[in-house]
């Protein structure tokens, strides 16, 4: 007789990934995706530089995660590892001058997915397109292809839908109505790697760029640089402040440090050198046109008063109304609950179905923590199916 196969939904990164292990372990494997294309937010985390993951030690990358289920599993397949399996594949990587690692130059995102894909089906993975998972049970799963239902048995159902941002690509995060239905516990998903809304109008300011500064919220800062936008302000120490400021209510004020390396009492110091401020700004503290411009919006009290415009340089106030709509974000924080979950990512009311990637309840920042997070799961969870029918 013959055994069923391990079922795969969602062919986003975190699927493809388990799909290879258990081929390369000799098992049949079958994907079901409901676009007519595999990896759509792949390719779109592709868009002015594919970073695929970080070079920072390990003990350093997994402090990125939230979850300690999360960074035992990325420890478990770790950065040095996804670089080998991207060879493995005939891609070639470098690490930029930020530590990210990305294929080289020469190589775009759609020949990395198309490299992936042709060892797949080297390997004998079998990917139908648009069919749509709508149900399971412990053994087998419902799908809706071109109007009709059908149903999978299984030997394994591994789920790898996907967050709930990007919806055009596929990640539409309907799998949590289901979810709730099966009364299996999920965090509402929220905004995370997200811009903010402020209530001060930047606009005049979109586009630029304020670099070398910290941006603070309480106890927690982060160094880095800042864009304004037409709706407020994005960047990457603002999407690792997302974590800090969602449990707080809004509106919030952040605050920039404009000179991170210099401490209030030598402004005031350097300030105090001449009548003209708007010189001593620019040329003794070396502002740059935006963060002048920023400083235009003072009023007159604190522009001439040294003390008060020191203050004003170490947390110039950022007023924030809210996060932007998860549509639009890099990824969602919130999804299933590892409560559900046993430590093999099975879940423990179906163990025969397992799940991965950006749909459980983790969160990191965008710099290729994501992506790894995504192919770590998907190598853990196969190794623990190959172990446990071993
Ligand atoms: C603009 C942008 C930039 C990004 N940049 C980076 C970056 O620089 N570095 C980084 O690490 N990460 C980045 N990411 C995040 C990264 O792309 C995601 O975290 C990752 O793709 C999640 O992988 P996944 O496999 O869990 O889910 P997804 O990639 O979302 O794949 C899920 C798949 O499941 C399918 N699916 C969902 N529901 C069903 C259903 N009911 N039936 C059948 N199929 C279904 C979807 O169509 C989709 O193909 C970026 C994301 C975006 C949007």
């Amino acid at each position: 007789m013959q055994t069923a196969p391990i079922v795969i939904i969602g062919a986003g990164p975190a699927g493809l990934m388990a799909a290879q292990r258990l081929a390369e372990a000799g098992k049949q494997v079958h994907i079901y995706e409901q676009n007519k294309a595999a990896a759509r937010k792949f390719l779109v985390a592709g868009h002015g530089g594919f970073n695929l993951t970080h070079s920072e030690h390990i003990a350093d990358f997994i402090t990125r995660y939230d979850k300690t289920e999360v960074q035992q599993i990325v420890q478990s397949f770790d950065n040095t590892k996804t670089v080998d399996w991207l060879n493995s594949i005939g891609i070639e990587t470098y690490v930029g001058s930020s530590g990210k690692i990305f294929p080289i130059k020469s190589i775009k995102p759609i020949q990395v997915l198309q490299a992936w894909l042709d060892r797949l089906q080297e390997l004998g993975v079998q990917i139908h397109y648009e069919h749509k998972f709508v149900d399971f049970d412990n053994y087998k799963a419902t799908l809706e292809h071109k109007g009709i239902v059908i149903e999978k048995d299984f030997a394994q159902l591994i789920l790898a839908l996907g967050g709930g941002s990007w919806q055009k690509t596929g990640s539409d995060a309907k799998w949590i109505s289901l979810f709730a239905k099966k009364n299996i516990a999920i965090s509402p998903l929220e905004s995370a790697n997200s811009g903010y809304n402020t209530s001060v109008d930047y606009a005049e300011l979109e586009g630029q760029v304020l670099k070398n500064i910290a941006v603070h919220f309480g106890e927690t800062s982060k160094k880095g640089e800042v864009v304004f936008t037409k709706y407020g302000i994005e960047g990457s120490p603002i999407y690792y402040l997302n974590r800090f400021t969602r449990p707080h209510n809004f509106p919030l004020t952040l605050h920039i440090d404009l000179k991170p390396n210099y401490n209030e009492a030598v402004i005031v110091e350097i300030l105090k050198t001449s009548n003209k401020t708007s010189e001593v700004l620019k040329n003794k503290l070396k502002f740059n046109k935006t963060a002048l411009a920023l400083l235009k919006k003072l009023d007159k009290e604190t522009f001439t008063n040294a003390k008060i415009l020191a203050k004003t340089l170490k947390a110039y106030p950022i007023p924030v109304e809210s996060l932007r709509p998860i549509d639009e974000v890099i990824s969602t924080a919130g999804g299933l609950r590892f409560i559900e979950l046993n430590q093999g990512l099975a879940l423990h009311k179906f163990p025969n179905v397992y799940c991965i990637g950006e749909m459980l309840d983790w969160e990191a920042p965008t710099g290729g923590y994501l992506l790894q997070a995504c192919f770590s799961m998907g190598h853990y969870c196969t190794e623990q199916i190959l172990k446990s029918k071993s």
